[in-house]
């Protein structure tokens, strides 16, 4: 019997969510705007706390969330609750959450998510652990139990297909995020993680292609940094946490090394030295 054809995955097939905050517009996401989200514009939204208008007027999809502008866990669950919704309401074939201070490969992502089958259950990012999470479920009666799962980290990003994320509306829609992350006292990457394994018994698929600023990211060969679904940067023992790979900006022209990134993934960007164009 032949095989229905599937159309392939596009680029556009996935949402991807940006978690943001006022205070960071400038300082974190400017940087983002200018370089790997100029090109996957039309399926990247921005969930933050304040409206913009420079942002929304250079046509990026802003999404205001009501969340208080906060590190709280309340605040950061309400945000991955607003990406949630957003993503259920649309019709994308994929979640991909990362962090205002993660640079994405959009074609590093496509080849990762279509090596999965289609209509498959995927969760699939870096564990921040290299054992699972211990937390404690809250039960009735003031009961307790020891729960273990492994969860991605958020500040590596992370995906979800849209079957497992459908699978997940019981734990995860409108308010039932934020009251699955209070039943285990624990920020909302682990909430994700704990949905997935726990309630619904599928496994995470670790993967070492996603990166945060809590792994020594001078370890990534310069070779490999191209082929990488996510990269980071941040402060790390009082240090500059970023990849290591020259180019024509300086360390502090570009300390993040995302504008180096970029213009060896699209030489011909127009603020790209030409230099780089050979
Ligand atoms: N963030 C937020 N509200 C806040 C603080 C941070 O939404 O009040 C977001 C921030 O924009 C980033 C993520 O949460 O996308 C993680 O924040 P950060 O990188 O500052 O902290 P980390 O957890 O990585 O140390
Ligand atoms: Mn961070």
């Amino acid at each position: 019997r032949e095989m229905k054809p599937q159309p392939p995955l596009g680029l556009t097939d996935i949402f991807i969510a940006v978690k943001t905050t006022g205070r960071f517009h400038k300082t974190r996401l400017a940087l983002l705007l200018e370089t790997w989200i100029s090109t996957t514009k039309h399926h990247t939204y921005i969930f933050t706390d304040s409206p913009d208008k420079d942002i929304s007027s250079e046509g990026f999809n802003i999404i205001v969330t009501d969340c208080p502008p906060e590190h709280s866990h309340q605040a950061l669950s309400c945000k991955m609750a607003a990406e949630y919704d957003h993503f259920m309401i649309s019709e994308k074939k994929w979640l991909c959450h990362v962090d205002d201070d993660n640079y994405l490969n959009p074609g590093a992502l496509l080849s990762l998510l279509t090596a999965f089958p289609a209509d498959s259950d995927i969760y699939v990012g870096k564990p921040s652990l290299d054992r699972p999470m211990r937390a404690q479920e809250l039960l009735e009666g003031n009961k307790t139990r020891d729960v273990h799962f492994w969860f991605a980290t958020g500040g590596a990003g992370f995906c979800l297909s849209r079957k497992l994320a459908e699978k997940m509306a019981p734990w995860a829609s409108g308010p039932r995020f934020e009251k699955t992350s209070a039943v285990i006292m624990l920020p909302d990457d682990c909430t994700v993680g704990f949905i997935v394994e726990k309630r619904l018994g599928i496994s995470m698929v670790h993967s070492n292609m996603f990166h945060s600023h809590l792994e020594n990211l001078l370890l990534l060969a310069p070779s490999d940094i191209p082929k990488q679904v996510t990269l980071s940067y941040g402060w790390l023992e009082n240090k500059m946490n970023s990849v290591e790979l020259k180019g024509v900006f300086t360390r502090d022209e570009d300390p993040s090394r995302f504008r180096t990134v970029h213009c060896l993934l699209h030489p011909t960007t127009s603020w790209c030295p030409v230099a780089l164009k050979s």
